[in-house]
């Protein structure tokens, strides 16, 4: 449902991807690994149109993503794309000066033009996902950060999305908070999302994943079962990068 076509991108005169594609279907869940540098955060925000590509293009539905922001024609916009492809990232960008219940209601009542009251039957549903309906109105600035952080999956989840791209979402995590972001992940690729997950935890990738990519100096240099990818590598610095986390 979600397609990148030869997506490349510099920074000015650093080219930072050079040629990617990948293809995420519905249902399915891609990791993506690799060194720090690799490209893996520009990717996957090109993903979502966050970073415009200099080549290539997005596809959302066998719809191109244009360049306006409203659809026309052939193509859809960029809101509409980012309406039903959803993001977490790893600082939980979470509204300081709004409630936990207030994060999750934003978007659906901005955006989706759903009631008050509509908005907050369906957050609190997300909100017991995550485990968090107890904190409905706390403040970010008195949760965890492995609560901010589910707070921060909840309010993507209340968009409804199609997918959802999560970049590094417990990277910023002290290690004993990790576990419970990573079960929220974990249920959502039970539950079926459809999810691009940027990661440095190799084993949860290999546990959850269909399919795992390596990304390195901006190509995908490996790509394949969980199995291929992270238990049986070939590649060489695939193995190298690997060697690293154990
Ligand atoms: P990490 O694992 O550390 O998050 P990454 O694989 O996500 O790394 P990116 O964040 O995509 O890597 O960065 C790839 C390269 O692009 C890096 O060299 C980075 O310095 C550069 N880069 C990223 N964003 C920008 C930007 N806005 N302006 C200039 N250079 C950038
Ligand atoms: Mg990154």
């Amino acid at each position: 449902i979600l397609e990148a076509r030869g997506i490349a991108k510099s920074f000015g005169q650093l080219p930072v991807l050079k040629g990617i594609d990948l293809a995420l279907t519905a249902g399915e869940v891609v990791s993506i690994i690799g060194p720090s540098g690799s490209g893996k955060s520009t990717f996957i925000r090109c993903m979502n149109m966050l970073e415009r590509p200099d080549a290539g293009e997005i596809r959302f539905r066998g719809r191109r993503v244009g360049a306006r922001f409203a659809d026309h024609g052939a193509e859809i916009g960029q809101g509409t794309l980012r309406r039903h492809v959803g993001m977490v990232f790893q600082h939980f960008n979470l509204f300081p000066h709004r409630t936990v219940l207030q994060n999750v209601t934003e978007g659906p009542t901005v955006v989706l033009g759903q009631s008050q009251k509509e908005a907050e039957a369906v957050a609190m549903d997300y909100l017991a996902q995550v485990g968090l309906a107890d904190k409905r109105d706390a403040w970010p600035a008195q949760l965890s950060g492995g609560q901010k952080q589910r707070v921060a999956i909840a309010r993507a989840l209340a968009m409804q999305p199609d997918a959802l791209l999560l970049d590094e979402v417990t990277s910023a995590l002290d290690p004993e908070l990790v576990g419970e972001v990573l079960g929220v992940v974990r249920r959502l690729a039970d539950q079926g999302m459809t999810m691009a997950i940027v990661t440095h935890e190799i084993s949860f990738a290999a546990e959850v994943s269909d399919r795992v990519v390596f990304m390195e100096g901006g190509v995908i240099a490996a790509e394949g079962s969980p199995q291929e990818i992270c238990r049986e590598p070939r590649h060489e610095r695939l193995k190298a990068f690997l060697a690293r986390f154990n």
